[in-house]
């Protein structure tokens, strides 16, 4: 059943989404039916948006999300469209960071960076440094920042898991992550902050890919 929201809010939200979802998609970033976006209702908080399972992200409306707890990823009320695989990372990021957007997309340089970073079963991180465009993320700190790359295990509560367990003990890393050999996951205060982040962490994946023959990768 395609969403069909009841209030105003809900409405522009699910528009924004589609919005959005279409201009990642011709940049490339989200191919087929890949990635997945969404954000928290403004009027009820408590309650997200995400894209729907299985959509061609070049033809999104706003009809093709799905209304979720944000917490949970739960979709309520029930009878709706399957909600993307990945939601429960959206809402692992959502019950320990501020976010109010989360955005996750298989940009080239970032999925290339996830890969050569990766270790098979624990989290790595790559370090990220130098470049101006770290300005872009917020840090407290915008000359250096440590970008963790999670295991894509094929379960994704499990990747979910591992995204709340790091994100609680590390409340200064960067706004983003990478999953191995998959894609970025980013978030902010708004969609247009979580995009922007995620602008800035592809250019500086793609500055790291174009500068750098080894990657200065830490592995636990
Ligand atoms: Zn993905």
């Amino acid at each position: 059943m395609s969403y069909a929201p009841s209030t105003a809010a809900g409405k522009q939200t699910a528009q924004q989404l589609a919005d959005i979802s279409r201009t990642l998609y011709a940049r490339g970033w989200m191919p087929g039916t890949s990635g997945n976006i969404s954000m928290r209702l403004p009027d009820d908080p408590g309650r997200a948006l995400i894209t729907a399972s299985g959509r061609d992200k070049g033809e999104l409306t706003a009809r093709d999300v799905v209304e979720v707890d944000a917490l949970t990823g739960r979709a309520s009320p029930p009878g709706q469209d399957r909600p993307s695989a990945e939601t429960s990372i959206h809402a692992a990021v959502y019950r320990v960071t501020e976010a109010r957007a989360v955005i996750h997309v298989h940009s080239p340089y970032a999925t290339v960076v996830a890969h050569r970073a990766a270790s098979p079963d624990t989290v790595s991180s790559v370090r990220v440094d130098r470049f101006e465009l770290l300005k872009g993320l917020g840090l407290k700190d915008p000359t250096v920042t440590e970008l963790p790359v999670f295991p894509n295990w094929p379960q994704v509560e499990r990747i979910a898991d591992d995204v709340a367990a790091r994100l609680a003990v590390d409340r200064e890393g960067p706004p983003g992550l990478l999953l191995a050999d998959h894609g970025i996951t980013t978030w902010g205060d708004s969609l247009g902050q979580a995009k922007s982040r995620l602008e800035c962490l592809e250019s500086l994946c793609q500055l790291l890919v174009l500068s750098r023959s080894e990657l200065h990768v830490s592995r636990a």
